[in-house]
């Protein structure tokens, strides 16, 4: 048999997704023989955004042995139990969305059943009072979860708030370390072999090309080769997810650390606030249809609760997908293979996934047209699981006070989308994704947080007492009061712990 394996393989950008993929690759292959370069344009820069993320970042880290510690410090890392929505459902209205299951099952029956119950019966008691990270992120407080099965104090996972270019230099060292070669300079010109129409190679500014047999399109919003070269085609999502624009601003660290991202709706947008041990991070991505550059920056900065550290910076982008992520000898991971608007702080696991997809489904030279359409298959999933859950904050509301909010009222959701409320709607059922990001805990934690209530909840839990039910629930509350209450302050807990960089004694 002929050896037909890929034996070099070039990557075109090094923001986040680029040295997150020279990484992997450089983790993932090492000994398989494949040369991985990665080609960077200093004068051309990186987005300079993104970060918050999900839980899963941490699987990926473990996957390469970086060690949380010296993560948090190279990164200036925080803890994330979730995220905090205000005024969304209506204003004054906020709610956690946590990385974590309010109160556990019962006969397979999910808890919120036994609170809608609850509330049938005349509790008017919060379902967030049964969520550890709800509560711990309400105090400030933080610690790692308890590896005992059954305590509250293990039923939740975390992320992290990192300064997104530390993240990316951090691998650099890593992918580096490893036999990555990195190489400054800017891609002017990509040559097609004559036949398949396949990336041959790429030429810099200053005369040298470089080959490589596979090419992976890291180079942001631009999509220097999956777009600029073979025109793959772009699915425009503005249609159900209009935010185009976004202005960004640091700011000084003041008051309590937060274990938890802020997002804030607005009249034509919403505005995130982002705590790092260095620095807070704030934007506000906004739809230019209802509202100007200038209006929504004035909105950001009159909203800043602290002196801002640099002028705001201006970004553009148009929600969707590539057509194709994967085509030819081309795959698209990043920017470069499609955005949603940061909303729930998808866009770095969406990077995780293209990864993840490619190291499973690694060509060979013959570029196999099946493993490039089950690869075009699953990412379309990933990016359609997650719009449908962002497009879910949008109309899962009661405003209607501006043109953005009503032009939501009157949009046509995509079919699994509709499915997915409309079965919620009758008996609090969350229909579960084959695929996708987002588990039911979160479905539901949106979904009552912002008021959009089932007409009855499982009838099963009929089967427990009414006092059982109410002694039950206090029983529960009373727990994740008292393991919150033992739970240190998170500014604290990072000071005390090895992650210390920034925070001040
Ligand atoms: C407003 C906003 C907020 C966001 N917030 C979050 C968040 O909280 N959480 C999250 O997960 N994600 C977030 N994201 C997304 C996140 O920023 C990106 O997913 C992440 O930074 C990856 O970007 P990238 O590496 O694909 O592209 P970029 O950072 O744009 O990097 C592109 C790279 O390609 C190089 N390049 C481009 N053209 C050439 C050329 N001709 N020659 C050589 N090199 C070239 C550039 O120099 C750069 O190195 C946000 C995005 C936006 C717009």
């Amino acid at each position: 048999m002929t050896d037909r394996r890929v034996t070099s393989a070039c990557i075109v950008g090094g923001g986040t997704a680029g040295w997150m993929t020279a990484a992997a690759l450089a983790n993932r292959l090492a000994g398989l023989g494949v040369r991985v370069r990665l080609i960077e344009s200093e004068e051309i820069g990186t987005v300079g955004v993104g970060e918050a993320t999900l839980p899963h970042i941490r699987a990926f880290n473990a996957t390469l042995g970086i060690a949380e510690p010296e993560l948090m410090r190279a990164t200036e890392a925080t803890y994330k139990l979730g995220i905090e929505f205000c005024d969304w459902g209506r204003i004054g209205d906020r709610y956690i969305h946590p990385f974590g299951n309010y109160g556990p099952e019962e006969d397979g029956i999910p808890f919120y059943h036994q609170w809608l119950r609850l509330r049938a019966m005349g509790d008017a008691g919060r379902l967030d009072d049964y969520s550890y990270p709800v509560i711990a992120a309400e105090q400030n407080r933080f610690r790692h979860p308890a590896s005992e099965p059954g305590r509250v104090e293990s039923s939740f996972g975390y992320a992290y708030q990192f300064d997104a270019s530390l993240y990316a230099a951090f691998l650099r060292r890593y992918a580096e370390t490893r036999g990555v070669e990195r190489i400054e300079g800017k891609v002017v010109d990509v040559a097609l072999d004559g036949e398949g129409g396949f990336v041959r190679d790429v030429t810099l500014a200053d005369g040298r090309t470089i080959g490589a047999e596979l090419f992976i399109d890291c180079s942001g919003f631009r999509g220097l080769l999956i777009e600029g070269a073979l025109q793959s085609g772009y699915d425009d999502w503005s249609r159900w997810l209009p935010c185009d624009r976004a202005v960004a601003v640091p700011t000084e660290s003041r008051g309590p650390l937060g274990p938890y991202t802020r997002a804030t709706a607005r009249t034509a947008g919403w505005q995130w606030r982002i705590p790092l041990q260095h620095r807070v991070g704030n934007g506000h991505v906004y739809c230019s249809d209802f509202i100007s550059d200038d209006e929504a920056e004035r909105q950001l900065v009159d909203h800043l609760d602290a002196p801002m550290q640099a002028n705001p910076r201006r970004l553009r982008f148009t929600t969707g997908r590539r057509r194709d992520f994967w085509k030819r000898n081309v795959v698209a991971i990043g920017l470069a293979s499609g955005f949603l608007e940061p909303l729930e702080s998808t866009s770095i696991h969406l990077i995780q996934d293209g990864i993840t997809e490619l190291l499973a489904l690694f060509p060979d030279r013959d570029f196999a047209a099946e493993d490039i359409d089950e690869y075009n298959r699953r990412m379309a999933l990933h990016f359609e699981r997650v719009r449908d859950f962002l497009l879910l904050h949008y109309v899962a509301t009661e405003r209607d006070d501006s043109p953005m909010w009503r032009h939501f009222r009157a949009l046509t959701l995509p079919d699994s989308l509709a499915h997915k409320i409309d079965t919620w709607r009758t008996r609090g059922y969350v229909v579960p994704y084959q695929f996708g990001l987002f588990l039911p805990p979160s479905w539901v934690a949106v979904m009552l947080g912002q008021r959009l209530m089932p007409g009855a909840y499982d009838p099963r839990v009929e089967m427990i007492a009414p006092d059982a039910l109410a002694a039950q629930a206090a029983a529960l509350r009373a727990e994740v009061a008292g393991a919150v209450q033992a739970t240190p302050d998170h500014a604290d807990y990072i000071r005390r712990s090895p992650a210390a960089a920034g925070l001040a004694a």
